[in-house]
C-alpha cells in the first residue's frame, strides 16, 4: 500500500552517493519517500515509508523496555520556564535552542512555556510528588514523543527541528543502581544498531565539555558515516542528584532516613533513520536491514495471470507460502507483490532498489516450469535459483538468506568503522587525516578542555568518547605533549 502512488524514478535522476554524499542523502530521502521539508524551516515531515522503519524500531526497543519493567506514560509538551531553570546547567545548555511560547488563548502569558526540548524537569516535578518512601523505587518511566530544539539548518532526519524519539527516566535508591540502568539502557541501544540497524558502534563516555547539560556522565554510541564523519547515534546520562536536590525528589530509606534518588535518563531517535540510510545506501538508492525493512520481499511476476484476471496459481502459492511462513523477528514480515501492469519490469526492479528492499523474488515462465524462483539480494546483487518443490526447505532457505544479508550489512560496517579508525602518534599526523579521508581518530588526550577546544577549532574533530572499559595507560597528549592517562576517540561529527 505505502508505493501506489510512487513517482516515476528514473535510476539516472538519483544524484551518486560516490561523488557527493550529502547531495545523495538529500536526493534519495526525498525520491525513496522516507521524508520531505516542512513548511516551518527547520520541520520535516516522515512519510508513511520512514514511519513504517521508525514504528519497527520502536517495537524493537519497547520490547526490551517493558521486559526490565519500565513503563510507557506521556507528560505535558510545554514546560514552565521556571521549572527549566531549577538546574542551572539544563538550561544553560538548553537556552539557546528553545521555543517559547509567550502568547496563548489570545493572551500574553504570565509566565513563558517552553516546548519541550527534553523531559527531564516536567517528568521530575511529578516525581517529586510520586516518591517518599524506598517502596516507590526504583520508579522507570520511558515516553515516546516528539521534542523541538531550534534549528537554523536542516538535515532530514539528522538535524531537524522537531524530532521523535523515545526519552527513559529512572529514579532509584543507590548511586550503584542507576550507574546499572545507565550502562542497560546503553546495551540495549548498541544491540538494537548492531543487531537490526546492521550499523556498527562504538560505545564509551563523553568528555566533560561534550557531555548532556545537567550530567555526571554522558555515555554514547557512536557510529562512522560514509563521509568520514561520525554520528552521535544516541546516549545515555547518569544524572547523580543533580535534578533530584534542586526538585526535592527525596525517600525515607529502610532506616527512615531521608534521602535524595539517584537518577538516569536516556534517549534513542529518529536520527538513527539519517544513519541507517547513509552507513548502507548506495547509488541505486536505499539499502534496508531486513529485520528493520517494513517490506522484505517483493516479489515481481513475469507472467500474465491465468485466466485474464486472477494472479497465476504458481505465483500466489509462492506469495501465500512466503506471507505467512518466513518467520523473522516475530513474524511481522511484509511481502509485497507488485502486479502492476503499466510499468514495465526494468523500471520496477529500479524502484524497489530504490526502496532498499532486501530481497527481490522474480518469477517468469521458467520459473513455474522447474518450480523455481529467481532471488536477487539487494545488497550485492547476487542472484540466485531456489527450488520451491519442497516448501518447507524453500522457506529455510530464505530465511537463511534474510540472516546473510542481514550479517553481511553489518559485516560492510564493522569493516569501514575498522579500516577508517587510525592511531595517531602525532598532531601533524592528526591534522593530515582530518583533512583528507577523516574517519575516527584514537589518540592520547590530556582531557584539558582548552586543548579539546583547540584542537576543535583547528580540526573541526571533536572528542566522541573514551570507550568503555578503556585501561589506564602512560602516553602523551596528542596536542600539548603533556602527560594523558587514555587514548580518546575523536571525529568531526553530524
Ligand atoms: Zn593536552
Amino acid at each position: 500500500m505505502l508505493i501506489n502512488n510512487m513517482a516515476k524514478f528514473e535510476k539516472k535522476d538519483l544524484k551518486k552517493k560516490s561523488e557527493n554524499v550529502s547531495d545523495w542523502y538529500n536526493d534519495l530521502v526525498l525520491k525513496s519517500e522516507l521524508a520531505d521539508y516542512g513548511p516551518v524551516k527547520g520541520t520535516m515531515i516522515i512519510r508513511p515509508y520512514g514511519y513504517a522503519i521508525w514504528e519497527n524500531a520502536q517495537k524493537i526497543l519497547d520490547g526490551m523496555f517493558k521486559s526490565d519493567g519500565v513503563q510507557n506514560a506521556y507528560f505535558p509538551l510545554f514546560i514552565p520556564y521556571s521549572l527549566l531553570e531549577k538546574e542551572k546547567e539544563h538550561v544553560k545548555g538548553f537556552a539557546p535552542e528553545l521555543a517559547l511560547v509567550t502568547v496563548a488563548g489570545g493572551e500574553k502569558l504570565a509566565e513563558p512555556l517552553a516546548i519541550r526540548p527534553t523531559s527531564e524537569t516536567i517528568m521530575y516535578e511529578m516525581y517529586s510528588k510520586w516518591i517518599s518512601s524506598w517502596r516507590d523505587l526504583p520508579l522507570k518511566i520511558n515516553q515516546w514523543n516528539n521534542v523541538v530544539r531550534w534549528e537554523k539548518r536542516t538535515y532530514l532526519f539528522l538535524r531537524t527541528s522537531e524530532f521523535l524519539w523515545q526519552e527513559g527516566h529512572c529514579a532509584h535508591a543507590t548511586h550503584q543502581e542507576s550507574l546499572d540502568m545507565v550502562l542497560k539502557a546503553l546495551d540495549w541501544y548498541k544491540t538494537t544498531y548492531e543487531d537490526y540497524y546492521a550499523m556498527a558502534t562504538v560505545v564509551g563516555t563523553k568528555s566533560e565539555s561534550e557531555k548532556f547539560a545537567g550530567a555526571d556522565a554522558t555515555y554514547t554510541v557512536e557510529s562512522l558515516m560514509p563521509d568520514g564523519k561520525a554520528l552521535q547515534a544516541c546516549t545515555s546520562h547518569d544524572l547523580g542528584q543533580n535534578f533530584s536536590k534542586p526538585q526535592n525528589i527525596s525517600f525515607q530509606d529502610k532506616e527512615g532516613k531521608n534521602e535524595f534518588v539517584w537518577q538516569n535518563s536516556w534517549g534513542f531517535s529518529t536520527r538513527s533513520i539519517g544513519g541507517l540510510i547513509l552507513t548502507h545506501g548506495d547509488d541505486n538508492g536505499l539499502v534496508l536491514p531486513p529485520k528493520l525493512a517494513p517490506i522484505k520481499i517483493v516479489i515481481i511476476p513475469i507472467v500474465r495471470p491465468e485466466d485474464g484476471r486472477q494472479r497465476h496459481t504458481y505465483v500466489n502459492n509462492i506469495f501465500e507460502s512466503l506471507a505467512t511462513s518466513v518467520g523473522y523477528n516475530n513474524g511481522f514480515v511484509t511481502v509485497k507483490i507488485d502486479e502492476r501492469e503499466d510499468i514495465s519490469v526494468g523500471r520496477k526492479f529500479n524502484e524497489w532498489e530504490l526502496k532498499g528492499i532486501p530481497v527481490r523474488v522474480e518469477i517468469g515462465q521458467k520459473e513455474i516450469d522447474t518450480e523455481t524462483v529467481t532471488v536477487v539480494r539487494r545488497d550485492n546483487g547476487e542472484k540466485e535459483i531456489i527450488s520451491t518443490k519442497n516448501n518447507g526447505e524453500f522457506i529455510e532457505k530464505m530465511s537463511n538468506l534474510f540472516q546473510d544479508v542481514q550479517k553481511n550489512l553489518f559485516k560492510k560496517s564493522k569493516n569501514f568503522l575498522e579500516e577508517n579508525t587510525h592511531e595517531v602518534e602525532n598532531y601533524s599526523e592528526f591534522k593530515k587525516i582530518m583533512e583528507t579521508t577523516r574517519g575516527f581518530i584514537k589518540a592520547f588526550w590530556c582531557e584539558d578542555a582548552e586543548c579539546e577546544r583547540k584542537i576543535k577549532e583547528e580540526t573541526k574533530a571533536s572528542t566522541r568518547c573514551l570507550p568503555l572499559n578503556s585501561k589506564e595507560q602512560k602516553g602523551k597528549c596528542v596536542y600539548c605533549e603533556k602527560p594523558a592517562k587514555h587514548v580518546w576517540y575523536f571525529a568531526q561529527a553530524y
